[in-house]
């Protein structure tokens, strides 16, 4: 299987060359040349496999074919052995047509361990074949950082600087961060806001030489292998719901980069005969007035209760477009183009197809949580809560759960008065913090980049 860019500009790539770039070099998004059609076959078998561990490895073996079957199982078996629950992805049904899928087990507990502790094992088998080492840098308002850092957590040959703005990611989401112990991790509290932690990433990034000689490696959420990750959770989930309402179930995805819901649609797009996707989003709603009124138009970002979904710009969205513009290359860079001069891209005759949206501002967050507590005796965090806003009552609804309640235990206190706790963030509390402070200058990032990579 290879993968070209959504940009057509760059030569198409194997697995895990896809994976080792990340984004492509001409700013576009990898994806795979042609999507696998699923037969009743294929499903069936799908259906076969016992633990979740094996179905990632059915489906991913179709993606991933320069590794070998072998090593490949072994990876996968490794990446969700971290998980708390032996379910993994447990799916539970809160009343008549309604569901929760629980993809808060993972170490960090957050959807995101679902991709980023394969990848860190990915990363970790390149550094060994290749004998080389590996430098991954990222910046992170919170949870993608914390989930990176697990996903490379002590693995020989990498190392991992994650830049975050100081005071300005919560208490255990730093913690998360910075009281692992590993050596090989580096939590950069930087004194300056989460974009000029971008913005000094994107100069470091921008340095050729300083780039090829740590062999420095992006962490974001693009990257082809955590959208493949992800397909296997609704696939697992679809799965799971009594085989006579299978071709009516709606997956609601709570949203910010379009990455989680875009790997269910492409699941989909495989011959999964799954009815529809609702775009969850917050008070940063790009997404849901790009659903609703065809018109994709960037915003001012609002911080919310539900943090790791304020963005402005979706940055997966584009394979999403690549599709909606059949698959023309000149299209795509045509609305990227557009969109980055002007902030905007109006779609002509824009069709939602199976899609659906949903906003949810933060004066509802708490009542949504309170409610659902009543209804169904279940609690759900702030980022879950914007999927219960409204639900299509004719259809099986799958909410996505992407994170702990445990995680927001302010937030959930105030709308419940319970405050939710987990043993692995309790524990987190003893422990020191290990936080190096920063100027978010490049000059001092890349000096202490100099200082400690492998
Ligand atoms: C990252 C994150 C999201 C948003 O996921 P996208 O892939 O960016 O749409 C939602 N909820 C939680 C808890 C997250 O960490």
């Amino acid at each position: 299987m290879r993968y070209i860019s959504t940009r057509g500009q760059t030569e198409p790539l194997g697995f895990s060359d896809a994976v080792a770039t990340g984004l492509a070099p001409d700013g576009g998004l990898f994806l795979p040349e042609t999507l696998p059609q699923f037969s009743a076959a294929d499903l069936k078998r799908f259906e076969q496999c016992g633990r979740y561990a094996e179905l990632c490895f059915e489906f991913l073996r179709r993606f991933a074919t320069d590794i070998p079957e072998a090593t490949l199982r072994g990876l996968i078996a490794k990446s969700y052995t971290t998980f708390a629950d032996p379910s993994i992805a447990p799916l539970k049904q809160l009343g008549k047509n309604l569901h929760v899928l629980e993809l808060f087990h993972g170490p960090t507990l957050a959807f995101k361990d679902f991709a980023l502790q394969l990848l860190g094992n990915l990363y970790g088998h390149q550094c060994a074949v290749r004998r080389e080492s590996i430098n991954v840098l990222g910046a992170t308002s919170g949870d993608t950082g914390a989930a990176a850092i697990h996903g490379l957590l002590g693995k020989p040959g990498t190392a991992i600087f994650i830049l975050y703005p100081d005071g300005r990611v919560s208490p255990l989401q730093e913690r998360q961060m910075a009281c692992t112990g590993a050596e090989n991790v580096f939590a950069l509290a930087v004194d300056g806001s989460f974009d000029d932690a971008q913005t000094a990433l994107k100069d470091i990034f921008g340095d050729q030489a300083f780039r090829l000689k740590h062999r420095l490696s992006a962490v974001n959420s693009v990257n082809i292998a955590r959208v493949l990750a992800q397909c296997v959770y609704y696939l697992s989930a679809w799965l799971r719901v009594p085989a006579g309402e299978r071709d009516n179930v709606e997956f609601v995805v709570p949203t910010g980069n379009f990455g989680n819901v875009l790997a269910g649609w492409l699941l989909q797009q495989m011959g999964v005969p799954i009815r529809g996707f609702k775009v969850a989003t917050n008070q940063n709603d790009i997404l849901y007035r790009m659903f609703t009124t065809g018109e994709y138009c960037m915003g001012a970002v609002r911080p919310s209760l539900a943090p790791s979904m304020d963005i402005q710009v979706a940055s997966n969205f584009e394979r999403f477009i690549y599709t909606g513009v059949g698959r023309d290359p000149a299209r795509v860079r045509e609305v990227m183009a557009t969109f980055k001069a002007t902030g905007a891209y109006r779609f002509e005759n824009f069709d939602r197809g199976i899609f659906s949206a949903s906003r949810c501002t933060d004066a509802e967050i708490g009542g949504i949580i309170a409610r659902v507590y009543r209804e169904h005796g279940y609690v759900v965090d702030p980022h879950t809560a914007c999927g219960f806003k409204e639900l299509n009552p004719d259809r099986v609804s799958v909410v996505l759960a992407t994170a702990s309640p445990a995680k927001f235990p302010e937030t959930i206190r105030a709308a419940i008065g319970i405050e939710p706790t987990h043993p692995s963030l309790e524990a987190l509390k003893t422990r020191p913090v290990v936080k190096h402070l920063l100027k978010a200058t490049p000059a001092a990032i890349t000096a202490f980049i100099e200082r400690h990579a492998v």
